[in-house]
């Protein structure tokens, strides 16, 4: 298959797949030292200069939905709320044509704070993340003492209708296992969708490793103690979680088999970081540089053809579960999760 080529082209690759979700990250800061991401003195944050503007982001953002066809966009980090303008930045791309779908991935410490705004900004939704209720068990895996300050921004995010309200939990062996039960139970009875996460090789201090992560099959094992869990059939599509019905549903939760139920053929993302860099992939050990075109005051078609030549690339898969992976420089809180 040859890419169609020409000022209106999306973003395809040589697998027949076409990115039209675009996950931006804001910044690499965070106020949480998850132990799965990154160690807890932090790490060595990008400077200001390296960092898109608020305007760089947003006119990349615009040739991703005016020239090459993106259709969803989701704002990362790191922390996005830590992102100063970022209300101002989503009523700016909320007003795109064709409007894209735009959502939010945060820790959620913010975002009793900044909820009534996003939302009147054009936000739709939110994912936040959560890996346990219990406030010792999530300064051990946190490092921060902030778990009322999530349930609470999560409580905002429902009352301001940033909905369906997603809940992304991570299981660590030794650690969390007893949380996926509870959790599962509480955002049943908030109407908050649950996804357990994969633990996947992109932590800052590259401690992953396979022998020792949680894997789906066993995720579904600890949820199907306490709950009758039927495969929704149709759920998945480019979505990465397959999902489940909770005794019979209405519930429901997911399970993101990242690493041993990759859903790479159906996957359909771009991703752009915080200092302005292309990747195809989450794993990708290779970057396009869209900062410098913008600074080298390059027009929106070149830096939309640079855009479709990074995708172009796009490996058919990661290689995580086989021994010829390799982790990127990049963490995932560089990348955007
Ligand atoms: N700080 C925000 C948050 O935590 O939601 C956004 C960025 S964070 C990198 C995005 C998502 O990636 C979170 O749901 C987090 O749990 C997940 N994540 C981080 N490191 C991970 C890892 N090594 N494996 C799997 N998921 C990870
Ligand atoms: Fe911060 Fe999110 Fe990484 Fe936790 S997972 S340290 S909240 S970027």
């Amino acid at each position: 298959m040859t890419a169609t080529r020409g000022p209106t082209a999306a973003l395809h690759d040589t697998h027949g797949r076409v990115a039209t979700d675009l996950r931006v990250s804001l910044t690499d800061r965070c106020n949480l030292r998850c132990r799965y991401c990154m160690p807890a003195e932090g790490l060595q944050w990008m400077r200001g200069s390296e960092m898109l503007s608020n305007a760089e982001v947003v006119r990349l953002v615009r040739i991703a939905v005016e020239l090459l066809g993106v259709r969803e966009v989701r704002f990362t980090g790191g922390e996005p709320l830590l992102r100063p303008g970022i209300a101002d930045m989503i009523r700016r791309i909320s007003a795109f044509s064709p409007a894209p779908s735009l959502s939010l991935t945060t820790n959620g410490i913010r975002l009793r704070r900044h909820a009534e705004a996003l939302a009147a900004a054009g936000l739709a939704r939110v994912n936040v993340s959560l890996d346990t209720l219990d406030r010792e068990r999530f300064i051990t895996i946190t490092r921060r003492d902030r778990l009322s300050c999530v349930l609470d921004g999560l409580a905002a995010a429902a009352e301001h209708h940033l909905s369906p309200v997603k809940v992304n939990a991570v299981v660590l062996r030794g650690v969390n296992e007893d949380d996926a039960v509870p959790l599962l139970r509480y955002c049943l009875d908030r109407g908050y969708h649950l996804r357990f996460i994969e633990q996947m090789p992109l932590d800052a201090q590259h401690s992953w490793s396979r022998s020792t992560m949680i894997t789906a099959e066993e995720i579904l094992s600890l949820l199907s103690a306490e709950f009758t869990l039927s495969v929704v059939p149709e759920s998945r599509g480019s979505a990465p979680s397959e999902d489940f019905l909770v005794d019979g549903g209405p519930g429901r939760v997911g399970i993101i088999g990242a690493v041993t139920r990759p859903f790479c053929g159906a996957c359909d993302r771009t991703r752009l970081t915080a200092d302005g860099q292309v990747r195809n992939c989450l794993f990708s050990q290779h970057e396009t540089d869209l900062r410098s075109m913008l600074r080298q005051g390059r027009s929106d078609e070149d830096i939309a053809a640079m855009w479709r030549t990074a995708m172009w690339g796009k490996l058919a898969g990661h290689v995580i579960d086989s021994n010829g992976f390799a982790q990127p420089a990049r963490p995932m809180s560089a990348i955007g999760g």
